[in-house]
């Protein structure tokens, strides 16, 4: 489900950490940096270089998620993007299985969605012949929608207290991550389910990219409570090594010049066409899409 910009702030007082900085929840070391002197809940991890929030409080997903909150960030309702979201699923379903070296027919491929949302990723799977598609999603509402528009098998429970008795060649997490209170287990619980050779994939908040390094008041401000961490690439490609991965790829994924120089500028256009093609060399970016092998 895609959370990323869904989230809600409710004002609450953010929680005074120890001396020294709290613990990484991915990586366990202590002594995470402050990454704003305007706020403390924030730190950067001196080992692996995750951004992590602690402050983090879990939100109640529930139908608003894909009604009122998507239609005022995007103008229109979760379902009703339904085409544009599935063409972004085709595209990162082509790059799994590009990664995955599996010619078709993919019919034997077992894939899980983490955070399914209205089931699009699925669909999207199942349409290129992927014979076990699976999904695992806390919204009540969602699954009900995909039990009743598309027949997909969608799990309602959180991911943590989801019971499998198979394992994926694929499993997938758009916008997941960064919601999950103890993300390592999380990638460990992945990892165990995963065949070998097996592909994770998902996307996630970075903090290489405009926002952050640009506008860090803002990144303040605007931080969902309920993310618990944000990577930047080489942090992704560091920590998922760690855990055992064998190859890790990690692109750009949303590209926004505008939040850099003003549309009205006459320097956007040359900044943009610049931009456009530095960024994803760099991966620079507020979010990223991470690929990772077993
Ligand atoms: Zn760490």
């Amino acid at each position: 489900m895609s959370r990323q910009k869904e989230g809600k702030r409710t004002g609450s007082t953010p929680a005074v950490p120890p001396p020294g900085g709290p613990a990484c929840p991915l990586c366990a070391a202590p002594g995470g940096k402050p990454v704003s002197g305007r706020a403390c809940r924030f730190f950067r991890c001196r080992r692996c270089g995750i951004v992590f929030n602690s402050a983090y409080r879990p939100l109640h997903y529930d139908e608003r998620y894909f009604l009122d909150d998507y239609r005022n960030q995007y103008g229109k309702t979760y379902a009703e993007d339904r085409d544009a979201i599935r063409r972004l699923a085709d595209a990162r379903l082509k790059k799994i299985l590009a990664l995955h070296g599996r010619k078709p027919p993919h019919s034997a491929l077992g894939l899980l969605d983490i955070g399914s949302a209205l089931g699009f990723f699925m669909e999207s799977a199942r349409d290129a012949g992927i014979g076990r598609v699976r999904g695992v999603e806390i919204s009540r509402y969602a699954c009900d929608w995909c039990r009743r528009e598309s027949g997909l098998q969608v799990a309602n429970t959180p991911f943590e207290n989801a019971e499998f008795d198979e394992t994926f060649d694929i499993i997938s997490a758009w916008y997941f991550i960064e919601h999950c209170e103890h993300p390592r287990e999380v990638i460990e619980r992945i990892y165990a389910l995963l065949n070998p050779a097996g592909i994770f994939a998902f996307s996630a908040p970075s903090v290489f990219g405009p926002q952050f390094l640009f506008d860090r008041n803002g990144w303040v401000e605007s931080h969902p409570e309920d993310h618990r961490i944000d990577f930047s690439p080489a942090s992704a490609v560091r920590i998922l090594k760690r855990m055992g991965f064998r190859a890790v790829m990690v692109r750009a994924a949303g590209m926004h010049p505008d939040r850099l120089v003003h549309r009205a500028s006459p320097f956007y256009r040359p900044f943009s066409l610049l931009y456009g093609r530095v960024a994803p060399l760099l991966r620079f970016s507020d979010t990223i899409e991470v690929y990772a092998r077993k």
